[in-house]
């Protein structure tokens, strides 16, 4: 295969299952992190993005055949909004690029089902509006009020990134290159992000009240690791905007036959 691919958030969970997929299917990593990555930086600030597509841009010598913008903060915090929102959106566009030079160029975010929970008005107006200044503001406010207000942050981050991808997708830069751009939803996978989710047996049923999976339940990084791989595989020519849920089902419980 031989392909070069970008993977952000490699050094864990579903970046770092879907980097040992593919190359163990032959393709060549960059892994992207904030520790232990062939390309280590920091998403959540715009000084550690522009380093990170320096790094890549010198590392892959100015050519890349797919993009997975994967790393992500499921914290109660702002730092969350900068990584989930503008790293990913950043990782996309600052490679894009990088993607010119390829036969067959693939791009796609890892947003999430948290996505369909009614988020935060102020911050998702500043997310669609690309308003860092104002969408970290919101987001330190959110943080300080905690609770419910904080809990918010993460399904507002995700449903911005949607959002985008549904917004550029068709657009000249993306369809009008010949480059598919997607995202994946995905349910509740066992990574160390939801560790405390899936701990215990009591803690499963929890998480499982809110995000249902009536297909095969909590999930492994692995089985998300394969549609990504497919995803960004020459075999996906068509694919334009589409938000994948893998998620065992709760897209089709929550919104049931209201969308499709
Ligand atoms: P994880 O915590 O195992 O991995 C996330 C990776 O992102 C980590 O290696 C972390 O270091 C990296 N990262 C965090 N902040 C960063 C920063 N500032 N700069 C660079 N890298 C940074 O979690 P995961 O479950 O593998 O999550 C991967 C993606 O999947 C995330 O976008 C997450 O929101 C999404 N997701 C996960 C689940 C789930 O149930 N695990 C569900 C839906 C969506």
């Amino acid at each position: 295969m031989n392909r070069t691919i970008v993977i952000t958030g490699a050094a864990s969970g579903i970046g770092q299952a879907t980097a040992a997929l593919l190359t163990e299917r032959g393709d060549r990593v960059i892994g992207v992190d904030i520790h232990d990555a062939d390309v280590v930086a920091d998403l959540s600030t715009v000084a550690g993005r522009a380093d990170m597509i320096a790094q890549v841009t010198a590392r892959s010598g100015g050519s890349v055949d797919a993009i997975v913008a994967n790393a992500g903060l499921a914290t109660p915090t702002a730092t969350t909004v900068g990584v989930n929102f503008f790293g990913a959106v950043e990782t996309l566009s600052g490679l894009r690029p990088l993607l010119a030079g390829s036969a067959a160029p693939r791009a796609v975010a890892t947003a999430s089902m948290a996505s369909l929970f009614p988020p935060d008005q102020a911050l998702l107006d500043a997310l669609l509006a690309g308003d860092e200044t104002a969408a970290m503001a919101r987001g330190a406010e959110l943080e300080q009020a905690g609770g419910e207000q904080a809990n918010l942050i993460y399904g507002t981050t995700k449903r911005a990134l949607v959002r985008w991808i549904r917004r550029h997708a068709a657009g000249p830069e993306w369809a009008g290159a010949g480059i598919p751009l997607n995202a994946i939803a995905p349910g509740v996978v066992e990574t160390p992000m939801t560790a405390a989710f899936t701990g215990s047996d009591e803690a499963r049923h929890a998480i499982l009240d809110m995000v249902p999976m009536p297909l095969n339940g909590i999930f492994q990084p692995r089985d998300v690791a394969y549609l990504l791989a497919w995803l960004v595989s020459e075999e996906n020519a068509h694919l334009c905007g589409q938000i994948v849920f893998i998620d065992g089902g709760s897209d089709a419980v929550i919104r049931g036959e209201s969308t499709w």
